[in-house]
């Protein structure tokens, strides 16, 4: 069974660790958001990328889901001390990826090249795949003016009113091929629980793999990252207000109406008005902290798939 997963940095890679266990490394695909990416001093910096490689190689630091576990911070500590302003803590194992993949970019290669390059680097034998070539910047619009979303989470601590948030050159941008041809032959399509707005937002928007996806409707699930109206961590809920959503898990169905067929939301969350939108609803424990959990969900979504093969 091929199965194409699309990904943010933190609640997809957590279910990725079960999946892994039930499913062959060759038969994953990973589409990985690339909306948060930015240069700089001293490499290309690509969050959710870097979270799926480490977490694939094992080396994810899961008290964050960001960044290598046990990384020293020598770097970081260098730069403030000599006045820097770091407004991102950037280990010195973390920093030589974002090294590496400035280098890889200077010298020609495309994002899906240094992707590739860097996965083999640390191991990683499962394609995984940034959803585009091109560069797209989420932006989070606030009362004093636009932000990138590390400016808005980190330095900001995500407490700005967001009036709305939009993909700076998401028109001009195109699916990487390689992501659009795993999405057309997928068994079960998996939009992970990630940030819908800006980790799954970005990838459905691209315009050659918005069409495609409607027509893998009836191969498509999604997980919610929300349980009640919290999400189980970050701040997808401001930013499915700022979209005029309803921050529940039927708020995240009906972004996600016109490219799922099925949704699986907490044990103690209602399936009723999800249904009545025609999308098919799944019950189960969505809260993963132990590897069981991952696994177990990652199960749940595999026989869904399989009683709509
Ligand atoms: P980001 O790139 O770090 O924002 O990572 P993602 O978008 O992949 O993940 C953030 C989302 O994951 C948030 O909306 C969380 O609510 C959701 N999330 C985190 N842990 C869990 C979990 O254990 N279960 C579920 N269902 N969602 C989770």
């Amino acid at each position: 069974m091929n199965v194409v997963l699309f990904s943010g940095g933190t609640g997809t890679p957590k279910l990725l660790q079960g999946l892994v266990q039930l499913v062959r490394q060759e038969d994953i695909t990973i589409v990985v958001n690339t909306a948060e990416d930015m240069w700089l001093p001293h490499g290309y910096f690509s969050p959710d990328i870097d979270s799926v490689l480490y977490t694939l190689a094992g080396l994810i630091d899961e008290k964050t889901w960001y960044g290598i576990k046990e990384d020293s911070f020598l770097t970081h500590n260098q730069l403030l001390s000599l006045g820097s302003d770091e407004f991102l803590n950037i280990g010195d194992r973390d920093r030589a990826t974002h090294i590496l993949r400035g280098k890889l970019l200077k010298e020609g290669n495309t994002f899906e090249e240094a992707t590739e390059l860097i996965a083999s680097g640390y191991g990683v034998g499962i394609n995984v795949l940034p959803m585009s070539n091109n560069k797209v910047e989420t932006v989070i619009v606030t009362p004093s003016g636009e932000l990138n979303l590390h400016e808005f989470l980190v330095l900001n601590k995500a407490m700005p009113e967001v009036k709305t948030v939009y993909y700076r050159n998401i028109e001009r941008a195109s699916a990487c091929k390689a992501a659009v041809k795993a999405v057309k032959k997928a068994d079960l399509l998996i939009i992970g629980p990630s940030n819908p707005i800006t980790s799954i937002g970005p990838i459905i928007s691209l315009r050659n793999i918005k069409d495609v996806l409607k027509d893998r409707k009836e191969k498509t699930i999604a997980i919610s990252p929300l349980v009640g109206s919290n999400p189980v961590s970050g701040p997808a809920d401001k930013f499915m207000k700022a979209l005029n959503l309803p921050s529940t898990p039927e708020g995240v169905a009906r972004y996600y109406k016109d490219i799922i067929s099925r949704f699986i939301i907490h044990i103690n969350d209602k399936p009723v008005d999800i249904e009545k939108i025609g999308i098919k609803t799944y019950r189960t424990n969505i809260i993963m902290r132990s590897l069981e959990d991952k696994k177990r969900l990652a199960d749940f979504i595999l026989s869904t798939g399989e009683k709509n093969a």
